[in-house]
């Protein structure tokens, strides 16, 4: 069996957004009581991470974010943005989220670890180089990645984002940087509004960026499709030395946001086949709000990492591959004549 870590803090259920917010401290719940109930909490290797230092954030953030998120935490919280807000012990969640994904890192780096899972909140790919956005105060992918390039040894690195959301703040983190490949899998149109496919990175970073919109209902052979024809030959060229995935869970068919066709098996076989393209993978939590859906999505990734036979705790309905829209054959189509 693989060395995995499981990343998690109880800061992450201290941190509060509004009531009846999706984005809620029940989803880490409901994720640590699906893994112990699968009988997969005694195979990892649990790590509580401290604060990450504001030097580490600004490894991905302009210093106007960290003095943003400081004076907000003076005043004991406040908003952001339309859907994003701070409570009092928000600055340490996701403070400890950021250097959670760090450590993470460092370990897999230095072989202590084969894969991680960092299980915290809030959430951070909508995070911007200089504004927190959509439940994200922190990008922690993105300050992971940076570290692995700056310090952790790391020449390139990948990150895979599979939120049904596109991963506007690390897009625009990555945009100019040849050292990081970004890919995301998103349903779109959809929040945040990019993600299309001709985004692709600029100067240098050119072909760095590979965006797949895909169309609401898209379900997993679709899925298998971009992964297998588009993403696994990008990520062979670009030779990475440490995988990331951005994890979120939200196109689970069940989840409320969102309205992709993925059931838990899915992310299991999704999570095969990237830790077959290189070192890694450390992943980090990102959306998903149905809690059943979302916690046996993770029980199947963390399954996956531990390279077990198959899915422990998920039940059979939860397995299979759902049908849906045949249009996502032609925009990943799309995406390929771009590359
Ligand atoms: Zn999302």
């Amino acid at each position: 069996m693989k060395r995995v870590g499981y990343v998690s803090h109880p800061s992450s259920l201290a941190h509060e957004m509004p009531a009846g917010h999706p984005e809620r401290a029940d989803r880490i719940r409901a994720i640590d009581e699906q893994l112990a109930r699968s009988g997969l909490t005694d195979e990892l290797i649990e790590h509580s991470p401290e604060p990450a230092s504001f030097e580490t954030v600004e490894l991905a953030h302009d210093a106007s974010l960290v003095r943003l998120l400081r004076d907000l935490d003076e005043q004991g919280g406040g908003r952001v943005d339309l859907d994003t807000s701070m409570g009092p012990h928000s600055l340490d969640a996701a403070l400890r989220a950021t250097q959670g994904a760090v450590d993470a890192t460092r370990n897999v780096l230095a072989g202590e670890w084969d894969a991680a899972f960092s299980c915290m909140r809030p959430p951070g790919h909508h995070a911007r180089p200089r504004i927190p956005m959509g439940f994200c105060l922190i990008n922690h992918v993105a300050v992971a990645a940076r570290w692995a390039v700056r310090h952790g040894g790391a020449r390139r690195v990948a990150i895979i984002d599979w939120d049904a959301h596109h991963g506007n703040g690390t897009q625009d983190i990555f945009w100019d940087d040849p050292d990081v490949l970004y890919v995301s899998l998103h349903q779109y149109p959809w929040y945040p509004g990019t993600g299309d496919a001709t985004e692709r990175g600029e100067g240098g970073a050119f072909r760095t960026t590979l965006n797949v919109p895909l169309p609401a209902e898209t379900a997993e052979d679709a899925y298998e499709r971009a992964l297998g024809e588009l993403i696994e030959p990008a990520v062979g060229a670009f030779d990475p030395d440490l995988i990331f995935i951005s994890a979120g869970f939200d196109a689970h068919h069940a989840d409320p946001l969102c309205m992709m066709r993925l059931a838990a098996g899915a992310y299991y076989r999704f999570t095969q086949r990237v830790a077959s393209w290189g070192r890694g993978p450390v992943c980090v939590l990102e959306g998903g709000y149905d809690l059943a859906g979302l916690s046996r999505s993770s029980a199947a990734t963390v399954s996956a990492l531990l390279e077990l036979d198959e899915p422990a705790g998920v039940e059979s309905a939860e397995l299979g591959r759902l049908p849906g829209t045949t249009e996502a054959a032609a925009w990943i189509e799309r995406v390929a004549e771009l590359r």
